[in-house]
């Protein structure tokens, strides 16, 4: 069996759940020792104490042959059920026995950088300096990454995040904007058969709804309202009410826009009825969008045709750690590695795509970079 799928099965079955990488970790450190390659745990648990966070993000270091640097990297952590895993292959498909996720998300991307940084280490093939990034805590919102020391780390041209699903060749490149947060609005309690002395939140919050585009905001803009809390019994009015928005769109502006909107509402609605509010909806993790004539997707799309497979460019609509890459002035593709049905029991995925991807990430890594 080609090394990387042992990897990628050795990995598997471990239990990583977000925060509990200290395992998976292991592992790798195991095989970067054995093979000679330079390694460093950074103190990202230190941020993540109250989450019992075991172990920081994994940085591994292969000076290069040939000029500029590449960073490949993957995440640790899995999404639940990821308990007592049990693995079962059925010809090319590798999967589960139904009763957990397989966590090819991401552990097929950190078993085709291990195997490309072993076959690079061990052979004489000349390849620029490569940094991989084994991140923690990508699931619950891409902690690892977030506290990421770029500092220590060597000047980065370009990266690549092995973290997507789709064909072989597909890679994303850009990601939405998005903002997320709870809004409280406060009336006043009091006994039911007695409306005149009380001031019900929900009667607000449902008016603040009825004035805000919720849903299909515009083409390039989504918003949501996932979650609602109050009320104690039926007979109180209700005192308060916890609305948890989301919103995402390309535009930062439009983000915003959304945010503005819900407290331009608000204060409507305060001069109105007797209320008071809160609006903690906040910008979370930027997006980005990457150059059509930049050298990362140029060099990807020629690398995948030479290897035979399709290109294919979409835009993201979730986030990844590539977000926090080209946050930080690094240009980042988020690249597929195969997984089917991530984040269900369902997930699979094939042993070529693993191999096919591994093959592409050494065809992208035997090119020199254009000096910047
Ligand atoms: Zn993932």
């Amino acid at each position: 069996m080609d090394k990387v799928i042992d990897h990628f099965v050795s990995m598997a079955v471990i239990s990583s759940p977000s925060y509990k990488e200290a395992q998976v970790s292991a592992y790798i450190q195991a095989q970067l020792a054995k093979y000679g390659i330079e390694f460093y745990q950074d103190n990202a648990h230190l941020e993540y104490q109250d989450e019992g966070a075991q172990c920081g993000n994994l940085i591994a270091l292969l000076p290069g042959t040939l000029s500029g640097t590449v960073a490949l990297s993957a995440h640790m952590d899995t999404v639940t059920p990821c308990e007592n895993i049990t693995i079962v292959e059925e010809g090319d498909w590798i999967k589960t026995d139904g009763k957990s996720v397989l966590g090819g998300d991401d552990k097929a991307g950190i078993a085709v950088i291990l195997d490309a940084l072993i076959a690079l280490a061990s052979g004489s093939v000349p390849h620029p300096t490569v940094v991989a990034i084994f991140t923690i805590g990508e699931e619950v919102g891409l902690k690892g990454a977030k506290v990421l020391d770029f500092a220590r780390l060597p000047s980065i041209d370009l990266a690549y995040v092995i973290d997507a699903g789709g064909e072989i060749g597909t890679a994303y490149i850009s990601a939405p904007y998005s903002a997320k947060g709870v809004v409280t609005i406060t009336g006043q309690a009091g006994h039911a058969s007695e409306p005149e002395m009380g001031c019900n939140a929900m009667v607000a919050g449902a008016q603040l709804i009825t004035q805000l585009p919720i849903g299909r905001v515009d083409e390039e803009t989504t918003s949501n309202i996932g979650i609602i809390h109050g009320g104690n019994a039926t007979n109180i009015i209700m005192e308060s009410v916890d609305i948890t928005f989301e919103v995402r769109s390309r535009l930062q502006e439009k983000v915003q826009a959304f945010i503005d909107n819900v407290s331009q509402q608000l204060a409507t609605l305060q001069s109105s009825m007797p209320i008071s509010y809160e609006n903690r909806i906040a910008q979370g993790t930027p997006g980005f969008r990457l150059d059509p004539s930049s050298e990362l997707l140029s060099t990807f799309a020629s690398c995948c045709t030479q290897q035979g497979l399709e290109v294919q460019f979409n835009d993201g609509m979730g986030g990844s750690d590539a977000n926090i890459f080209n946050k930080n002035g690094i240009p980042c593709l988020d690249i597929s590695v195969g997984m089917k049905h991530i984040h269900s029991v369902n997930e699979c995925i094939k042993k070529s795509d693993i191999i096919t991807c591994r093959d592409l990430i050494m065809a992208l890594l035997s090119r020199p970079l254009r000096p910047q």
